[in-house]
């Protein structure tokens, strides 16, 4: 071990460096937490120094660090080269003095020591009172609690606990077995993991909610971030709220907050903390910095759903243009940051894995991804003749994400509907072609989900992932009418398809998930069946394959429809933009 002393040794005179040097020399019994003569040694030094002393003691015993700090603060310098996994401890403790203030009695483990235990995940942290005559007082000790479970019988309040503090003691008082005591801490914390170990190779996230009093519909928005992150194939491991009458400029959320979503972080390893509102390119920084997680906003949680979802070149091109966008202001020259950003979720750039870390070469992407996007626009003209040449129709799944979409796609595939075509063998994964009872053919293809207050600078890339609507027969609007806001999900999306032009395309809404309905509460009968004749829906589960028939044969009769009204040459096909609007009078069952 070297003999640097940390921390703010400015104005030190040698001698007293001297004594700091010196305690790197000591080692202490494996099994102790300090011995009563260090407890001793550092309390001189910290009296004679007027300023606080740290060590950071390894499991064997042996001091790694010897940190110097002011009169009531020390900081930990950055630890490089041990254990650093979110669900273990560092195996460092930290033992740091408390100068006395005659003034102002304060001891023990103040707010900034726990930020320090939770977010470096020390074995222990322990504030060591010192009078000033130099003499060791009292000992304050405290661990994290890997299971909020452990002590519910201590504890009857419902508050969940973070850490657990050891009786304050003088340091030969001290009974616990050092070893003893971080065994059965990493045993609970391991004892509670195979629960929560559920999928190995998915991002693990904490989603975090700022309720400011203006909030009045955190619920339906903590649903949505949570069904967004379901989405875009997170798991979502814990949820954290804190109301706040503004966020905190720097980190969002306050420190005591930062400390319990570190905690749950470490109990639920977690690597991902998601925020339900946009942050500024200094607040993810500042939260990277300090938590060492990934972190992303809701924007960029959409982006990345966009670029797994895009199919389309032109669609995957508009994501990219977007994600780099939102990247560029966030940039800052050699930023581990955005290295950061860029890995995995939130950072999944169709095509590419490792962004540049550099803002002109981000420029100039874009602006060769922009001179692309218009030779595109010419091939999809092209590519959309082609298509109609074939003449299927095309029937293009819509609808509120999470609604049932690719649910449907998946189930119709495994039924006797299933087309096989040889020719089709190449057809993207997005598409099936499917077969009537009265051997129609379609094409069904899936699409990108819904989402309500979609950020203004996402609408482009969005709408380019429907692009391929354009070219579509008929839509499918899948509804999940066991969401209670599903009317609200409706609007939304008749919204997007009014803003793209898209409403003179016949549409047929399928009410999905009915198997839910009945184990609801007050759930009536009565009610659905008007709901139903209200919107003029299919009913259906597409989990279950309920109903699909008619579903098909509702596909099939516009399809006669459509037949009827278009000749069936191929080259005298019009343009479905000029398809006179479709009255949705027809009732199918
Ligand atoms: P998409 O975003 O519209 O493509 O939705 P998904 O097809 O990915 O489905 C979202 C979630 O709803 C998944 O967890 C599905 O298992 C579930 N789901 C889809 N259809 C049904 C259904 O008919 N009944 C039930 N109970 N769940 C469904
Ligand atoms: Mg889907």
């Amino acid at each position: 071990m070297g003999s640097q002393v940390f921390g703010n040794t400015i104005g030190l005179k040698p001698s007293e460096l001297k004594k700091l040097e010196k305690l790197y020399r000591r080692k202490i019994p494996p099994n102790s937490i300090i011995t009563h003569e260090l407890a001793k040694e550092i309390s001189q030094i910290s009296a004679e120094i007027n300023r606080q002393v740290g060590i950071l003691i390894n499991r064997k015993g042996e001091i790694d660090y010897v940190i110097v700090g002011t009169f009531n603060r020390i900081e930990i310098p950055e630890l490089k080269g041990y254990r650093d996994h979110i669900a273990r401890l560092k195996g460092l403790r930290l033992i740091h003095t408390h100068l006395v203030n005659p003034k102002n009695k304060t001891s023990g483990l103040d707010q900034d020591d726990l930020l320090d235990l939770a977010l470096l995940r020390l074995d222990l942290i322990s504030a060591l009172e010192v009078n000033p005559d130099g003499e060791p007082g009292k000992i304050y000790i405290a661990h994290i609690l890997p299971d909020p479970e452990f002590f519910k019988e201590t504890f009857l309040d419902q508050e969940e606990k973070f850490f657990y503090f050891l009786k304050p003691c003088y340091v030969w008082e001290i009974k616990e077995n050092f070893l003893e005591l971080i065994k059965n801490l990493e045993d609970e914390l391991d004892r509670i993991r195979p629960l929560k170990e559920i999928d190995e190779n998915k991002d693990r996230a904490l989603l975090i909610f700022v309720k400011e009093p203006k909030d009045i519909y955190l619920e339906e928005k903590m649903e949505e971030l949570e069904e967004l992150a379901r989405t875009a194939g997170v798991n979502v491991v814990g949820k954290v709220v804190q109301k706040r009458v503004s966020p905190d400029p720097k980190y969002v959320i306050g420190k005591g907050k930062l400390v319990e979503v570190m905690i749950l972080a470490m109990r639920n390893r977690a690597n991902l903390l998601i925020f339900d509102r946009e942050l500024t390119p200094s607040q993810v920084r500042a939260l990277t910095e300090l938590t060492d997680l990934r972190v992303i906003d809701r924007t960029q949680l959409i982006l990345d759903i966009f670029a797994q979802r895009a199919s389309s070149r032109e669609g995957k091109i508009q994501v990219e243009i977007a994600q780099l966008r939102y990247a560029l202001p966030r940039l800052r020259a050699k930023d581990d940051a955005f290295s950061r950003l860029t890995g995995g979720i939130g950072g999944r750039g169709p095509g590419e894995t490792k962004l540049e870390i550099d803002r002109r070469r981000i420029k100039d992407k874009i602006a060769k991804l922009e001179s692309e996007l218009n030779k595109i626009s010419q091939e999809r003209e092209l590519r959309r003749k082609r298509r109609k040449k074939l003449n299927f129709k095309v029937v293009s799944l819509i609808g509120y994400t999470n609604a049932g979409k690719t649910t449907l796609l998946n189930t119709l595939a495994k039924t006797e509907y299933l087309a096989e075509d040889k020719l089709f063998a190449t057809l993207d994964p997005v598409t099936k072609l499917i077969k009537t009872k009265k051997e129609k053919l379609f094409l069904l293809t899936d699409t990108v989900g819904f989402i309500r207050d979609l950020p203004e600078d996402l609408k482009k890339a969005f709408k380019a992932t429907l692009e391929e609507l354009y070219s579509a027969d008929i839509l499918l609007h899948i509804i999940d009418i066991s969401h209670p806001d599903f009317e609200n999900h409706i609007k939304a999306v008749e919204q997007i398809l009014e803003e793209m032009n898209l409403l003179h395309i016949p549409k047929i809404l399928v009410f999905n998930k009915i198997d839910l309905l009945e184990n609801k509460e007050n759930f009536s009968p009565l009610w659905f069946k008007n709901l139903i004749s209200k919107y003029n829906a299919i009913p259906i589960s597409a989990k279950e394959g309920t109903n699909l028939d008619s579903l098909i044969e509702a596909i099939e009769n516009w399809l006669t429809i459509l037949e009827r009204e278009k000749p069936e040459d191929s080259s005298v096909f019009s343009e479905v933009e000029n398809l006179p609007i479709v009255p949705q009078e027809h009732k199918f069952f």
